[in-house]
């Protein structure tokens, strides 16, 4: 069966055909510039187009798509119903699952024979314990508006558990695990027993650890103190804690981290800085992890940061295992989300076949 993975973004379009017979990867590239002023590609559908003309024989499509709220646990079977469910998440995904959207309904335009299924990045968090996810805010927050933590890069979080528990040679639910995916965005999640407990990204992806140009966990009085000082609109305040935070903001260099390293090494005490404050702050995380499940058996390392940085990993390890009776195992884990969705996708259709 030939899978076609779509990640399809507000400007660009991802794409990976995979052949699940044995997870083959027989083509992958993007398209970008998508629905840009002066751009060619006028819209989803346009770079849609372009990359079925690459492709002659697809069986069944994955979508990534970012946010599936209370609605989706699992991935699914595209229908009227989903689509339907997709929209409304839009409301608290304004930035994401519209593109998602655009993206399959381009694909049922293009393809409309062909099965489509929706592999969400909220649906592995989806087993968070209500005192994980509900936040110390009036309870009628979370029932009207459904504000709770949801978190993200879920995929990413259940394709390396899982490796993580071929590699070990042990079932998923004799392990504690903690997944670190370190990138431009990052964050941390505890699995416990294959089911995960908790994860740093909350409502929004800017909950948790500092990230490339994101403030991660800050006082929330912050905000109305900021906004009132520099008389910012809640755009620009949106702006400032998403796009000028982090790594960038602290060191006032760069929000990546091989730049800041290199800095660092030369001397400069503001990457100095940004890199503690992050070694630090994923560091604590792993300590409350590893009391709320308990124990810790594995500690994965994954994305840009986590799979290629050596020195970052041993100055989040040093000394943080020194109360426990057993050293966990520490493993670095490429993730591979297109084809975790690949193989959501191939158990969805089995399923209904
Ligand atoms: P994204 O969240 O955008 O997918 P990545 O997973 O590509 O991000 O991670 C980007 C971060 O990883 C940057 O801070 C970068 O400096 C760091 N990094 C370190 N080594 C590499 C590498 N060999 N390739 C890509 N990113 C790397």
């Amino acid at each position: 069966m030939k899978i076609l993975v779509i990640n399809s973004g507000s400007s660009s379009i991802k794409y990976k055909l995979f052949d699940m017979s044995a997870e083959l990867l027989l083509l992958g590239g993007m398209i970008e510039h998508v629905a840009e002023q002066g751009s060619k590609v006028k819209d989803h559908y346009e770079g849609l187009k372009i990359i079925l003309e690459k492709i002659s024989r697809v069986d069944a499509i994955g979508h990534r798509v970012v946010h599936g709220a209370e609605k989706f646990k699992k991935p699914v079977l595209i229908d009227k119903n989903v689509i339907h469910g997709i929209r409304q998440c839009c409301a608290i995904a304004p930035l994401h699952n519209p593109a998602n959207l655009a993206g399959i309904l381009a694909c049922k335009k293009l393809l409309s024979g062909i099965r489509q299924v929706a592999v969400f990045d909220t649906a592995f968090h989806q087993t968070l314990p209500d005192y994980a996810y509900v936040y110390g805010l009036p309870y009628e927050y979370y029932e009207r508006f459904g504000i709770r933590k949801y978190g993200f890069h879920g995929t990413s979080h259940e394709y390396v558990v899982n490796e993580a528990s071929y590699i070990l040679k042990k079932p998923l639910n004799k392990l504690k695990i903690i997944t670190c995916h370190l990138g431009n965005g990052c964050s941390i999640s505890a699995v416990d027993r294959g089911r995960c407990v908790d994860t740093s990204m909350g409502f929004t992806p800017l909950e948790g650890l500092v990230m490339g140009t994101r403030c991660g966990d800050i006082d929330p009085a912050l905000v109305c103190y900021i906004m009132h000082k520099k008389s910012y609109s809640a755009q620009r305040m949106d702006e400032l804690l998403n796009k000028s935070s982090g790594l960038k903001g602290i060191s006032g260099i760069s929000n990546d981290m091989r730049t800041l390293v290199d800095r660092k090494n030369k001397g400069d005490k503001r990457a100095k800085l940004a890199i503690d404050i992050f070694v630090y702050r994923v560091k604590k995380y792993i300590g409350s992890y590893t009391a709320i499940m308990e124990g810790l058996d594995a500690l994965v390392f994954t994305a840009g940061i986590g799979e290629n940085q050596a020195d970052i990993r041993e100055q989040i390890c040093r000394g943080a295992f020194a109360h426990l009776k057993k050293e966990p195992k520490i493993l670095v884990i490429p993730t591979n989300e297109e084809l975790m969705i690949a193989r959501e996708t191939f158990g969805v259709i089995q399923a209904v076949s």
